[in-house]
């Protein structure tokens, strides 16, 4: 409606007076002021108060709205919308990747200089393709439930090599790390995943005996989305403070203009992505306009950019795509936590762009098989990606070694990982709320039908 959309703008001029705010205290710090390491950390401390609060609350959200969300729905309609989803997931995905692939090849970006030109910083050993994929599937079946809410989340998580990678990141692309915690006191968000689709069916199928548990979870849903709108509350200090402190933490701004083409690529790629193909999507399936929809998720969009993680703007990701844009909480509970995990059409272009620039910067020639590994091994490596900062660059590496070239090369695009992690958050956030929006609209004979055999309000069940 128009009072809807009047908000959305008017929640943008907020933001955008917020971002000239950051902008000009986070240059102000840096010109006025010598601060020590340990002063720049206080400085971004209500940020990572911020950080903290929305990583607070992944675990409890997750878990109720993926088991409300599939008990809901009886069996053979979660089995639809999820094979809706999935196949939309694994489309754009893949439309990303070839999008990037034709704009690195048209740019060129890596032509222009050589690869010694850039500083490497540090060694990388290689990963195997395989170990990825089967750590991947490991991590969907865990092994202690307690366990997995703490435990690493990033696949390949028993490979020495990708904890020595991890290690070198942390050390080199970004002390955000320090704000966002590490990736081992992360969740495994597919494991609970996986675990949540199979009790959410089997409480679903209990009937009477299965409700109490039900409503329990959805009490649970409740109660953490009433403290995802008080977090909303501290956002614009905690947002203004986290990128502040980045911009007085940065120190070589000179990397930005050797790797300018580079950075070009990436942005030009999502910004196509995010403008062009995913809102043509949208509308020649759902025939309404796109724009609207990406209005209404700007708040989660502006989260994801500061934040760079998804899983972590989940909670505002849910509240823009119910309340903004009105899609069925049978959906949203369903699809986004899953779309926050494997869907992640940013870091997919991101990767394929990444690996042929460092295969530019090498001069090394890519058949068109190597192309179609690419390819592949890029959806792979962003569907195993987790949803937090940088893991994109890390997984980064499997692309690398399919192709044969030297894994070490991921350290030539580390320093600027920070940024183009950024907006490739924003673009994973909003693919999949395009993604809920689609699927709610190729499934809405379903939900009709469920609508009139049920009487309670199954939206709502209680
Ligand atoms: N930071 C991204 C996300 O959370 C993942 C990546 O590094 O590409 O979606």
């Amino acid at each position: 409606s128009a009072k809807q959309e009047s908000e959305a703008f008017s929640s943008e001029i907020q933001f955008l007076v917020i971002w000239l705010l950051i902008y000009h205290l986070g240059l102000v710090v840096r010109e006025y002021t010598s601060l020590s390491h340990l002063d720049k950390q206080y400085f971004g401390f209500p940020g990572e108060i911020l950080m903290r609060m929305l990583k607070l609350v992944i675990l409890p959200l997750i878990i109720s709205s993926m088991i409300t969300g599939v008990a809901a729905l009886d069996s053979e309609v979660s089995g639809k919308i999820g094979l809706r989803a999935v196949i939309y997931y694994f489309s754009t995905t893949i439309i990303a990747v070839v999008l990037g692939i034709i704009l690195v090849m048209a740019i060129k970006p890596g032509v222009s200089q050589a690869a010694d030109h850039i500083d490497r910083t540090g060694t990388t050993p290689n990963v195997n393709t395989v170990d990825t994929l089967l750590d991947l599937v490991r991590n969907m079946f865990p092994e202690n439930l307690v366990q997995a809410c703490f435990q690493q989340v990033s696949l390949l998580r028993r490979s020495r090599p990708f904890n020595r990678l991890l290690v070198l990141c942390r050390q080199n692309i970004t002390k955000e790390y320090k704000l966002v915690g590490s990736y081992s006191d992360g969740i495994n968000v597919l494991g609970l995943i996986v675990f949540c689709v199979a009790f959410g069916l089997v409480i679903g199928k209990m009937g009477e005996k299965g409700r109490i548990l039900l409503e329990f979870f959805d009490a649970l849903n409740e109660a953490t989305m009433k403290l995802v709108q008080i977090i909303m509350c501290y956002m614009p200090v905690g947002i203004l403070f986290l990128i502040a402190a980045k911009i007085v933490e940065v120190e070589d701004w000179e990397i930005f203009r050797k790797m300018g083409l580079y950075m070009v690529t990436v942005l030009s790629g999502l910004a196509i992505h995010s403008v062009v193909c995913l809102p043509l999507i949208y509308f020649i399936i759902v025939r309404k306009n796109p724009f609207t929809f990406t209005l209404g998720m700007a708040q989660a969009l502006v989260t994801a950019l500061m934040i760079s993680s998804s899983s972590a703007t989940l909670p505002i990701t849910f509240r823009c795509a119910e309340e903004n844009n009105r899609i069925d909480k049978r959906i949203t509970r369903f699809v986004l936590p899953v779309g926050a995990t494997i869907n992640m059409d940013g870091t997919a272009l991101y990767e394929a762009v990444a690996a042929i620039f460092i295969a530019q910067l090498n001069d090394y020639p890519l058949d068109v098989g190597q192309i179609v590994t690419i390819s592949i091994t890029a959806t792979v490596a962003s569907i195993g990606a987790a949803g937090v900062p940088n893991a994109g660059l890390v997984t980064m590496v499997i692309v690398l070694t399919a192709v044969g070239l030297p894994a070490n090369d991921v350290t030539l695009i580390v320093a600027v990982d920070w940024l183009l992690d950024r907006f490739r958050t924003m673009i994973n956030v909003l693919g999949d709320a395009y993604g809920a929006g689609i699927v709610q609209k190729l499934s809405k004979r379903e939900l009709e039908r469920m609508d009139l055999v049920s009487d309670v309000d199954v939206a709502n069940p209680f």
